[in-house]
């Protein structure tokens, strides 16, 4: 018998499937902000990012923890799924076919290649 994951009222396994289909699915890691569809400012989002991805920086020149690093690093993912959420809105851009350019751009120059073979 599986366990209940509280936060999903359904058997954990079923949770964890449930989970794995969505973002399977999507794009996007996060919840939507509020910014994502009343923001119609892609540039200032996009410096958001650029933000975000100053903190990271500046914690690891810092002192910083490692999870702190990791928050600040995933506060950019955070802010760039803003600013694909505000493109979506605006141009009804299909960030599931951009992830897919922008994955097979990056297997062609060959990122995901490792000493062991591709992941
Ligand atoms: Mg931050």
């Amino acid at each position: 018998m599986s366990q209940t994951d509280p936060d999903y009222d359904v058997p954990s396994d079923m949770a964890c499937d449930a989970y794995k289909e969505a973002i399977a699915d999507s794009a996007y890691r996060f919840p939507a902000t509020r910014w994502a569809t009343t923001s119609t400012h892609i540039a200032e989002q996009a410096r958001k990012v650029c933000d975000e991805a100053s903190e990271a920086f500046y914690a690891t020149k810092h002192g910083a923890s490692l999870e702190d690093v990791a928050d600040e690093l995933l506060d950019t993912i955070h802010a760039a799924e803003t600013g694909l959420r505000i493109l979506q809105a605006l141009n009804d851009v299909d960030v599931n076919a951009a992830c897919a350019r922008v994955e097979a751009k990056n297997r062609a120059r060959g990122y995901y290649e490792f000493s062991g073979g591709a992941l």
